[in-house]
């Protein structure tokens, strides 16, 4: 189909409201993929699209485009069934670190493409890389070998796979055009449906640390992607979680990787385990295998999943040691303990102020060339709903720029709302969209 339209006339079509075709929204990905439209271009038509917003038509064709600017794998010669995850991103969301090496040991194949950190949200790669060695970035062959070797592979959007998402979501990240239904669920379902997948579970998350803070936008955004993996022939199911709480006690890249591993030996914290055992219930019954939550948590029970993770690590050329010893991950030496200033319930926790000041520490990106410090973090103690008394410890911060950790400190303590009667407490798992 020929497109008569130049970029600037598609950005200003958009830009006023109006619908895209097809033809017009493959053309602008897949030039501004090969190089022929700039990030300034790009930018503007993410902004038009935040503002304009795009029906589930656009929509689809968008994952589309971007799916189909790179290669889409193959994997017949892969036997056992074949389930990804992906959230939508959120604070202390370790979930895919202890996930993907979980389902693993079940014997469902994960073949994960995940993404960096996204706003004030973490990505599974950045965590993964704070790990010495290891390798996000491995060739379509080595992945489909490791993939029939060990079951699991976890990479990130390369230059084959989905390449237009990996720039689109470097450039999002810094144009404050994150959150928006259309632009996640086709960033999301053009990397996922890459995968040559049987299912995939998606963790759609909703309050204040969510891209998608209000309930019901974040199911539309859920029923969107289901609806996408559907019409594309993969099961696909969303899991509503609540992000009002960072997910587990650590934040940030290492110890994030740490609290994950520390999982796998099965000493994770409640929530955490609670979502973690809950999406991979999901990712065993969409390709209907038996076991639920009791089968998960016999794989950590026995130490298989643990197993896979380290088979993971060494795969991916990691140094296998941080499993069996922390001191092996960077972790800022200089710490700042948060103390209460009152008596009385924790009533609210301002999450995405939480992640913007691991960004401010380094833990994340303002601009895409950006590089991570992944040694800094926090260390979340209490959560919505807990008691404490004044003075009692929030959280701790850690960061090598004293000065900057003192700021960081104080702002942090600010994220939590004390009052003197308890909140009402919210599920931590509220629905869950079916296909
Ligand atoms: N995760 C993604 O992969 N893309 C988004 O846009 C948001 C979260």
């Amino acid at each position: 189909m020929k497109v008569h339209l130049t970029p600037v006339d598609i950005i200003r079509k958009k830009r006023d409201g109006k619908k895209l075709s097809k033809a017009e929204i493959e053309y602008f990905i897949s030039e501004y993929t090969k190089g022929n439209i700039a990030d300034y271009q790009m930018s503007a038509f993410l902004m038009a699209v935040y503002f304009q917003n795009m029906d589930f038509e656009e929509t689809a064709h968008l994952m589309q485009a971007m799916m189909e600017s790179g290669a889409t794998m193959h994997l017949p010669d892969i036997r056992p069934p074949k389930v990804d995850k992906h959230s939508t991103g959120g604070v202390g969301d370790k979930v895919s670190l202890i996930l993907a090496p979980l389902v693993a040991a079940c014997g469902i194949c994960v073949p994960m493409i995940s993404g960096r950190g996204l706003g004030h949200t973490g990505g599974t790669l950045d965590k993964l890389e704070s790990i010495p060695g290891f390798n996000t970035d491995l060739k379509i062959k080595r992945f489909k070998r490791q993939l029939q070797k060990i079951g699991v592979a976890m990479i990130g959007q390369t230059a084959e796979v989905a390449p237009a998402d990996k720039k689109m979501y470097a450039l999002r990240d810094v144009t404050a055009t994150v959150d928006s239904i259309p632009l996640i669920a086709a960033s999301i379902m053009s990397k996922k449906l890459a995968e040559d997948l049987d299912g995939l579970v998606l963790d759609v998350k909703f309050g204040n640390g969510a891209f998608m803070q209000d309930y019901k936008q974040a199911r539309m955004l859920a029923v969107a992607m289901v609806e996408i993996g559907r019409r594309t022939g993969v099961k696909t199911v969303a899991v509503m979680t609540n992000m009002n709480d960072p997910l587990g006690v650590n934040v940030g890249n290492s110890l994030e990787v740490i609290e994950a591993i520390e999982a796998l030996k099965g000493r994770g914290p409640r929530d955490l385990m609670d979502v973690t055992f809950a999406l991979g219930a999901e990712m065993l019954n969409v390709v209907k295998i038996k076991g639920g939550r009791k089968l998960l948590e016999e794989k950590i029970a026995n130490g298989a999943a643990l197993e896979k993770f380290r088979e993971i690590i060494e795969y991916q050329g990691g140094d296998t040691r941080v499993v069996d010893d922390h001191s092996y991950l960077p972790v800022s030496k200089k710490k700042v303990r948060v103390l209460s200033h009152d008596s009385g319930y924790v009533h609210e926790i301002d999450c995405f102020a939480i992640g913007m000041l691991l960004v401010k520490l380094g833990g994340g990106r303002t601009k895409k060339e950006d590089s991570i410090d992944a040694s800094c973090g926090f260390k979340i103690y209490k959560k919505t709903g807990d008691y404490v008394k004044k003075e009692m410890c929030l959280a701790e911060a850690f960061g090598d720029n004293r000065a900057k950790l003192q700021r960081v400190a104080l702002k942090l303590k600010q994220a939590f709302s004390i009052r003197k009667r308890p909140p009402k407490q919210k599920k931590l798992i509220r629905e869950i969209v079916k296909y």
